[in-house]
C-alpha cells in the first residue's frame, strides 16, 4: 500500500485497544490513530448544538460547517481540536460516549470521516483502531487484528480508567454503557463492527496489560517480520 504500512485494529468498546495500540505504534515508530476520538468529536459538536445525536438529518447539517483536525503534540500524543478548541478531554465524558456511537450510525458521518482516516495511512506507517478499520477504511492493511474481551472484563477496565481520571461511575452503569453500544456497534447498517476474514484473534478476557501487550507485539512481529 503506498509505501507505509498499516495495522488496524478493531474490536468492541473497552477491549483495550487505544492503551494497547498507541503502545505499540511508540514500539514500532508507527503513529497512532485513535479514529474513536474522531466520531467522538462528532458526538460532543451535537450534543453542544442540542440536536438529537440519533437523527440523522439534523446531524448531516451541522457536518459542513465543523472543523475537526487531530494534532500530534511533542509526546506523540493525538489531540483533537473542534473548531479551535482542544477537547481532547472533554470528548472523554460517558455521556459524550453514546452521543459518538449514535452519530457514527449515520452513512453521512461515516463517509465525510472516511477520507480524513485513509490520509493518515497514505502518509504514514500507521496503527490505526477502531470499529471498521480492517473491514472498509483499511481493508488491505498490511495486518488486522481484532482485539476483544468480555463486557465484564472491559467494564471493569473503563470503570477504573474512569476513576483514575476522577470520573465518578459504578460498575453497573459502566457495564449498561458498553453492552448498550457493543449492540448498536454490531447491529447498525452502516458498517456493524465484525471481525474481518482475515483478522486475527486477540483474546484479551483473561490476561492483563502486560501479557496482551507482548501477546500483540508478538503478533506484529511474526505476521510483518517487524522488530521494534
Ligand atoms: O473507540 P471509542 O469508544 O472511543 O469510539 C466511540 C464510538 O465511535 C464507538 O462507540 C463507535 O460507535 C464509534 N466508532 C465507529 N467507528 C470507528 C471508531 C469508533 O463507529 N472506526
Amino acid at each position: 500500500m503506498n509505501g507505509h504500512n498499516a495495522i488496524a485494529i478493531d474490536g468492541p468498546s473497552g477491549a483495550g485497544k487505544s492503551s494497547l495500540a498507541r503502545r505499540a505504534a511508540a514500539h514500532f515508530g508507527y503513529i497512532y490513530v485513535d479514529t474513536g476520538a474522531i466520531y467522538r468529536c462528532v458526538g460532543l459538536a451535537a450534543h453542544r448544538a442540542g440536536i438529537n445525536t440519533r437523527d440523522a438529518e439534523a446531524v448531516k447539517e451541522i457536518l459542513p460547517a465543523l472543523d475537526i483536525r487531530m494534532v500530534y503534540n511533542e509526546a506523540g500524543e493525538q489531540r483533537m481540536i473542534l473548531d479551535e478548541e482542544d477537547v481532547s478531554a472533554d470528548i472523554r465524558l460517558p455521556e459524550i460516549s453514546l452521543c459518538a456511537s449514535n452519530v457514527s450510525a449515520h452513512a453521512v458521518v461515516r463517509a465525510y470521516l472516511l477520507e480524513m482516516q485513509r490520509k493518515m495511512a497514505r502518509e504514514h506507517d500507521v496503527i490505526m483502531d477502531g470499529r471498521d478499520i480492517g473491514t472498509i477504511v483499511l481493508p488491505d492493511a498490511e495486518l488486522k487484528i481484532f482485539l476483544t474481551a468480555s463486557a465484564e472484563a472491559r467494564a471493569q477496565r473503563r470503570l477504573l480508567e474512569l476513576q483514575s481520571k476522577g470520573i465518578e461511575s459504578s460498575f453497573d452503569e459502566v457495564l449498561k454503557d458498553i453492552e448498550l453500544r457493543d449492540y448498536q456497534d454490531t447491529h447498525r447498517t452502516e458498517a456493524p463492527l465484525r471481525r474481518a476474514e482475515d483478522a486475527v484473534l486477540l483474546d484479551t478476557t483473561e490476561i492483563g496489560f502486560d501479557e496482551s501487550f507482548e501477546l500483540l507485539c508478538r503478533t506484529i512481529e511474526e505476521r510483518l517480520g517487524l522488530k521494534a
